[in-house]
């Protein structure tokens, strides 16, 4: 059969429904490239700055992107000259006054270089992404605790794949990339997942949001939208710091 031939009747039948366009092997390399849509340019941001299309949620010089999740007041945590923020012992958690779903988000946070007290007391505070979903913060550094609650974790759900933290007292990096479960008629239907890497170690694989992350009790799921970031007190005076805090929307 001739090339043409061939070419006539793989026709005939795609016209005939018997095959479809992705059952014929393509024999030339357009047939398999396109150039729409094109993706956005975004201009990448040096040394941990934001790139240009993100939401820049922290850059040290004010709390305003920022309230106290006790009751929605001015977040009270302390402005440090050194365009960080620390965590003001019992004051509360704070959030953003912004809504999110899901979010590539960029965070760094220091354990206090003076050490006090062990285990889940040492440093600790979190990240909760939807307001919900806490990947913890902890100054693990010679320091045990359970693992599913090590620096990390996704708290009591998902033990790091890694310890990836720098030495007490320096600055620590989390990339985090947080798509939202879905639900429907009160119900979830699809997970959400999360992938965290510290430091530049990938320590969460794109692992399943089994629900919220209680202290005690199993994961729940109730049904929500979009909702604030929140930083934690973990009311132990943990004096962890953060800086440079940027999102990018996903949805
Ligand atoms: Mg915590």
């Amino acid at each position: 059969m001739s090339r043409l031939t061939n070419r006539l009747l793989v026709l005939s039948l795609l016209v005939a429904g018997f095959i479809t366009a992705q059952e014929v092997e393509p024999t030339t390399p357009e047939e398999t490239e396109f150039y729409k849509p094109v993706p956005p340019k975004v201009t990448p941001g040096e040394n941990g700055a934001p790139p240009s299309d993100a939401i820049v949620l922290f850059d040290g010089t004010s709390l305003d992107k920022w309230i106290s999740s006790r009751d929605s007041t001015a977040a009270k945590w302390i402005l440090n000259e050194d365009g960080s923020m620390t965590v003001n012992d019992r004051t509360g958690d704070i959030q953003t006054k912004q809504n999110f779903g899901s979010v590539q988000l960029h965070i760094e946070w220091k354990s206090p270089a003076e050490v006090q007290r062990d285990g889940q007391n040492r440093g600790n505070s979190g990240v909760f992404l939807n307001n919900l979903y806490e990947v913890q913060v902890l100054d693990n550094n010679d320091n045990d605790t359970y693992v599913n609650g090590q620096v990390g974790s996704i708290y009591k759900q998902h033990v790091p794949l890694a310890m990836a933290s720098v030495p007490t007292g320096e600055w620590n990096t989390y990339d985090i990339i947080y798509h939202a479960p879905e639900f429907e008629k009160g119900q979830k239907v699809k997970s959400g997942t999360l992938t965290v890497i510290h430091n530049g170690v990938l320590i969460q694989d794109h692992v399943e949001i089994k629900g919220t992350t209680p202290y005690i009790g199993w994961p729940k799921n109730p049904p929500h939208g979009k909702g604030p970031l929140r930083l934690q007190d973990h009311g132990d005076n943990s004096r962890v710091s953060y800086r440079n805090i940027w999102v990018r929307e996903l949805d």
